[in-house]
């Protein structure tokens, strides 16, 4: 054993099981234990895992070999970590195996192998908890869990129905995440427009203000802090209209992240999802003009069985009519569990390939007109990395990892998390480019 209890961390996933993984941290260290990011000098081995898709499992199994390769002590949580036999079969060996969101068995599992350490110097944590996306942007989770059922999606049955972290707990962690530093806070869950639902919109108490358990009451006090507030995974149900008046005022980003995943209404139906394309595109429409800033992202999944030339077709149709700011497109890909995988008609491999090939060629001049339309603007950036001969920046329009970056050649004064303002120069298919101006 180290003569500190250390425990090695590796975290595999999506950003809401980097989120769990920051919980997870911030409480071993609160125990006074010490953390690596490595597998060797250290006492055993917490792997977070991801069960989304088979690459991801096949990386989390090959994580946990490795870890017991190295080490020999393995704990393993996370979302591949609800589908125990999986692990267990793969590696017999593991300590113990917890779901996702599993902070108290995760923890017992800990005591259970390495007694916390009891160092009042090592026990002092920041109070923001322990973070592991740069000091300047952080991930809010507002709830967990989905009560939708998509064909293709097991995460109901890896997290569960939806449940919803009370307004005054989210609101308490986004001030401190705010005095702590960070300058854009990103709000994440599998549905963020249902937030509240399953807690019938309670009231909850804020500087003790009443407020109710609602996106919309969420989104006005998370726009009252010093910080930019983007908002992930919001599905356009009636009730987001009332979010875009507060994009137009200023008070949260005008950025919507929309997983639409298809256009043609029998696909959506296979699909187990709302069929309405020409319902969004009214709604688009309609939230463009009331904010004419908007800016959209989306995904959608390609080569879903049963998908024909012309829902292919129906789905290209609405790119060009919605000219979304921001897409992503995956291949459909069968996962372990999935109600989707006993449907008929599956598309080949290379027609899967194909379409989403005309799929990113259509979106790439979409995108590139785009961006050239904002050559000339003012905007104001946050800074994310400053390089020897040029600074890396992002707009209201680019989430951290995902979309582009504003780049600005040269070499410049600033540090991580400043905002500027500058002047867009330049643009490509993802990126701008741009010069520092005045003050807007
Ligand atoms: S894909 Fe569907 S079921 Fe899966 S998390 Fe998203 S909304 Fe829920």
């Amino acid at each position: 054993m180290t003569q500190t209890a250390t425990i090695g961390f590796i975290s595999l996933g999506c950003p809401k099981a980097t989120v769990d993984s920051e919980r997870i941290l911030t409480r071993l260290r609160a125990e006074g234990y010490r953390i690596r990011p490595t597998y060797e000098d250290a006492d055993l081995v917490i792997v977070n895992t991801c069960g989304f898709i088979e690459d991801a499992v096949d990386e989390s199994l090959e994580a946990i070999g490795e870890a017991l390769a190295a080490n020999g002590q393995v704990i393993v949580t996370g979302c591949l970590g609800a589908r125990a036999q999986v692990v267990r079969e793969a590696h017999p060996e593991v300590l113990a195996v917890t779901g996702p969101d599993a902070l108290e068995e995760v923890m017992a599992a800990v005591h259970a192998q390495l007694p916390a350490p009891h160092d009042p110097f090592m026990s002092l944590v920041p109070p923001q908890g322990i973070r592991l996306t740069p000091r300047h942007y952080a991930y809010l989770k507002i709830s967990e869990g989905c009560n939708h059922r998509c064909s293709f999606c097991i995460i109901p049955s890896l997290r569960g129905d939806l449940a919803s972290r009370p307004i005054g707990e989210v609101l308490g962690e986004a001030e401190r995440l705010v005095e702590a530093g960070v300058r854009e806070l990103l709000v994440i869950s599998q549905d963020t427009s249902a937030y509240g639902l399953d807690l019938r919109y309670r009231l909850d108490f804020w500087r003790g203000r009443p407020l109710k358990t609602d996106t919309a009451a969420l989104a006005r006090a998370l726009g009252s802090l010093p910080a930019w507030v983007r908002l992930h995974y919001v599905y356009p149900y009636p009730h987001v209209d009332a979010l875009i008046p507060l994009m137009a005022e200023g008070l949260i980003l005008p950025y919507l992240d929309m997983p639409l995943q298809h256009a043609s209404a029998p696909v959506l139906r296979a699909m187990r999802r709302p069929a309405a394309a020409e319902k969004v595109l009214d709604r688009l429409a309609r939230w463009r003009e009331q904010c004419p800033q908007l800016v959209l992202r989306s995904t959608f999944i390609v080569g879903f069985p049963g998908e024909s030339e012309s829902d292919f077709e129906q789905l290209l149709d609405f790119l060009r009519a919605a000219r979304l700011d921001r897409v992503g497109c995956f291949p459909y890909s069968p996962v372990a569990g999935a109600a989707a995988n006993a449907l008929p008609d599956p598309v080949p491999e290379g027609l899967r390939k194909e379409r989403v090939a005309r799929f990113m060629t259509l979106q790439a001049e979409i995108s590139r007109a785009k961006l050239a339309e904002r050559i000339g603007q003012r905007l104001t950036v946050l800074v994310d990395e400053v390089r020897e001969a040029e600074v890396i920046a992002r707009s209201y329009a680019d989430a951290p990892e995902i979309d582009g970056q504003v780049i600005l050649p040269g070499a410049w004064e600033l540090d991580p998390g400043d905002f500027i303002a500058v002047e867009i120069t330049g643009s490509g298919e993802h990126d701008l480019w741009a010069s520092p101006v005045e003050g807007l």
